[in-house]
């Protein structure tokens, strides 16, 4: 039984710390944190909520790991080191199975990456977990979406459209794939943040963002951010072999791909001449990395297909307050 919300923090969100520069962690009414002085602070948050950020079917482990997950995509694509997390949760009831899987698939990913979580808010409501995560890059060498130049190429890590397959099957709106569900659910429900990898593009990637909305409209913020536009070429889309035999039967179109969202995967540009560097960093990281388009001076998004110039909706993504 969980007799208080002081219990409840104390059985299952107080952990030893590891991290050198927690002054203070939980229990007290803030945490204190010291980043070294070589060192710039980065800071994000993400709140999911059920039915919206995932299935109500959605089991507690996976929650607690996508939770701290999607963060880590942030933070990856910032180029930065995670260091610390605080956790904001709201709950119906304190159910304690969901409680210990929820704390599983935290921790399991935090300790993955040697991550303390250093404080937070236990209410009681429908149910939704905010997490905000703080990482670390050396002074000024934060990757942001704003620094694309005409000629550089695109990049993505891994591949597109797998997590919105495994959603779009359970959803009984794409046949389920005969074979691969597993791992697009995987894909859908357990994340991996490409946090090697950011930390692989600092001082190379002239900008980087994370594929959360889709490639469409994430490429979209980069390219605004940088005021440069580009072209990306359909072929070269790193897709599964699901996400291709659905492409085949033309029955989700190019959305899968395109505007499926939840990859996680690290969108960037490099400049062509660093092409080089970027294969010889990537090449022990057990992470695809694939071109996909270029740069161009002529604002806007277009996209080809084997040299064909193809129409592409106006907004891809998810927007909580479009129409
Ligand atoms: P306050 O009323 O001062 O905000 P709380 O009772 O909300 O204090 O929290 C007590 C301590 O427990 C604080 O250090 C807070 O950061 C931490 N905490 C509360 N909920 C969580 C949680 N879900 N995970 C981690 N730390 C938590
Ligand atoms: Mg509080």
């Amino acid at each position: 039984m969980v007799s208080s919300e002081f219990d409840l923090i104390e059985r299952f969100f107080r952990r030893p710390l590891r991290q050198p520069g927690v002054v203070c962690g939980i229990g007290d009414d803030a945490a204190v944190l010291r980043p070294p002085p070589d060192r710039d602070l980065v800071v994000t948050v993400d709140t999911l909520i059920e039915g919206v950020h995932f299935p109500p079917a959605t089991r507690a482990f996976d929650i607690g790991h996508k939770a701290l997950a999607v963060n880590l995509s942030d933070l990856a694509a910032m180029g930065a080191a995670p260091a610390w997390a605080t956790l904001a949760l709201t709950l119906p009831r304190a159910d304690e199975g969901w409680l210990e899987g929820f704390r599983e698939g935290f921790f399991t990913l935090a300790q993955r990456y040697g991550i303390d979580l250093v404080g937070g808010d236990t209410t009681r409501g429908g149910l939704s977990i905010t997490v905000q995560a703080m990482g670390m890059t050396p002074t000024s060498a934060a990757l942001t979406r704003a620094g694309a130049r005409v000629g550089d190429r695109i990049y993505v890590t891994g591949t597109l459209g797998d997590a919105a397959l495994a959603l779009r099957a359970l959803a009984g709106e794409v046949a389920r794939p005969a074979a691969g569900l597993e791992r697009c659910l995987g894909r859908l429900n357990r994340p991996d943040p490409r946090i090697e990898a950011g930390l692989a593009l600092q001082g190379l990637a002239s900008a980087a963002i994370d594929v959360s909305d889709g490639v469409l409209a994430d490429l979209r913020h980069l390219l605004t951010a940088s005021g440069v536009g580009g072209v990306l070429e359909l072929e070269r889309l790193p897709l599964s072999a699901p996400v291709r035999r659905v492409l085949a039967t033309g029955d989700a179109g190019w959305s899968l791909p395109l505007s499926g969202g939840d990859d996680y995967e690290l969108l960037f540009t490099v400049a062509a001449q660093h092409e080089p560097r970027l294969r010889e960093r990537v090449k022990g990281l057990d992470c695809p990395v694939s071109r996909i388009g270029i740069v161009q001076p002529e604002l806007g998004l277009r996209a080809v297909l084997d040299g064909v110039t193809q129409v592409l909706p106006g907004h891809g993504g998810y927007d909580h307050f479009g129409g």
